[in-house]
């Protein structure tokens, strides 16, 4: 896979692309790193890079030195990182199939262990190589997800007496359940809580892991107390707040508006201009009607590409500065957008599906309260078909 970059906007982009502003992301982390300053820093690029394009975002995030590891879900997400030139730290967080194990070493990634059987499998990995395997146990605190219960721990210390290669758990870490979704957290300071005692059950048979790490983007923004030594965000390298409650909580303790930057904007080009009688109908279901003589613009972006649905007759594009709204079904290869009130469109006109055009902005947060989801879906479903192209 190539990685393009260019460094101005005016070079021929095709019909659709996406841009990756390598500013913004330096800025996002350098801001994520002062919340959570001297602890190691763990950028997620799980789901292609949150829709971003893993092969891209890796060539971004290795020419900025804080970034000290990455986290990903899968053995493939990993390869892909590897072969993209990474040679600092992995961590995997997703689970791995026990065939998978050997593969897991060679690349030298830091499996999450969730069963026994991962923790025998990459134990006999690690003996037959006689190669130390830095793993991360993650303890079940209330998320009731992927955890270990204490009732596990036991078996699991037992199998690192039997395989003295791995040297212990390297890492213990645990995922909040409700910390964006909320402005109370009470919940999120119960996982905490339990989090610790269950760390010194572990520390109280004799092991001494070196990391330990519980915090996504919303924790690390609004409490220092679950950095320990290492951070994880996500969403927020990308340049986005993890919800609105998340921002509400750190505005009320005095933060700083502004503190991010959206990496991604997301274009296309008009490829054809109609114009309308009154009360005609437009696409599918004919579920919208003129009601003026209409000017149309015909967009060869739909849902194909990961402009939901959902988002029908609901939001709007911008062209020129200017918004022009979504009429009638997105379709899965085109889409229909109202330009009557926008003077002087032409065919190939640059057309922003989400960033900025002038005075007007579409964020990623938008399109997911149009459609009834999160910023994270509306940018991990992003298609990875779409070119990339990294702004210098
Ligand atoms: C996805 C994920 C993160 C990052 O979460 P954000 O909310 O995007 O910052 C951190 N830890 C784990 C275990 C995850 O799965």
């Amino acid at each position: 896979m190539t990685v393009k970059t260019i460094s101005s906007r005016k070079a021929s982009q095709g019909l659709q692309w996406l841009e990756l502003s390598q500013s913004a992301l330096a800025q996002n982390v350098k801001t994520l790193s002062s919340l959570a300053s001297g602890k190691q820093f763990a950028a997620c690029v799980k789901a292609n890079a949150y829709g971003h394009g893993l092969p891209e975002l890796v060539t971004m995030l290795s020419k900025i030195k804080q970034v000290e590891l990455l986290t990903v879900h899968s053995l493939a997400e990993a390869e892909t990182v590897r072969s993209g030139g990474w040679t600092r730290e992995i961590i995997l967080l997703g689970p791995i199939d026990l065939a998978e194990a050997e593969a897991c070493v060679q690349l030298d990634l830091q499996p999450t262990i969730v069963t026994k059987e991962a923790l025998t499998a990459i134990g006999r990995v690690a003996t037959k190589r006689e190669q130390t395997v830095r793993t991360h146990l993650k303890l079940e605190t209330g998320t009731n997800r992927q955890g270990l219960t204490e009732e596990e721990l036991p078996a699991i210390t037992k199998l690192y007496r039997k395989y003295p290669i791995l040297k212990g758990p390297y890492g213990l870490s645990t995922h909040f359940a409700n910390i964006e979704d909320t402005t109370e957290h009470e919940y999120a300071q119960g996982q905490l809580k339990e989090f610790r005692r269950l760390v010194s059950l572990i520390k109280a048979e004799g092991f001494k892991p070196k990391v330990r790490h519980t915090a996504c983007s919303a924790a690390l923004i609004l409490f220092d107390k679950t950095h320990f030594e290492l951070v994880r965000p996500g969403i927020s390298v990308y340049g986005h707040w993890p919800s609105k409650e998340t921002y509400l909580s750190y505005r009320l303790g005095g933060g700083k508006n502004d503190i991010f930057r959206p990496v991604l904007s997301w274009r296309t080009r008009i490829t054809q201009i109609k114009s309308l009688a009154p009360d005609s109908f437009v696409g599918y279901g004919c579920s919208y009607r003129t009601t003026t003589k209409s000017k149309l613009a015909i967009l060869p972006v739909g849902y194909y590409d990961g402009y939901s649905r959902g988002l029908s007759n609901q939001a709007y594009v911008l062209i020129k500065g200017q918004r022009a709204p979504v009429r009638g079904r997105v379709c899965m290869n085109l889409m229909m957008v109202d330009v009557t009130h926008i003077e002087g469109v032409k065919l190939g006109e640059p057309v922003t599906l989400i960033g900025s055009d002038g005075p007007e902005s579409v964020r990623a947060e938008q399109l997911a309260l149009w459609n009834g989801t999160i910023a994270y879906e509306i940018l991990a479903r992003l298609s990875p078909n779409i070119p990339r192209l990294i702004i210098s």
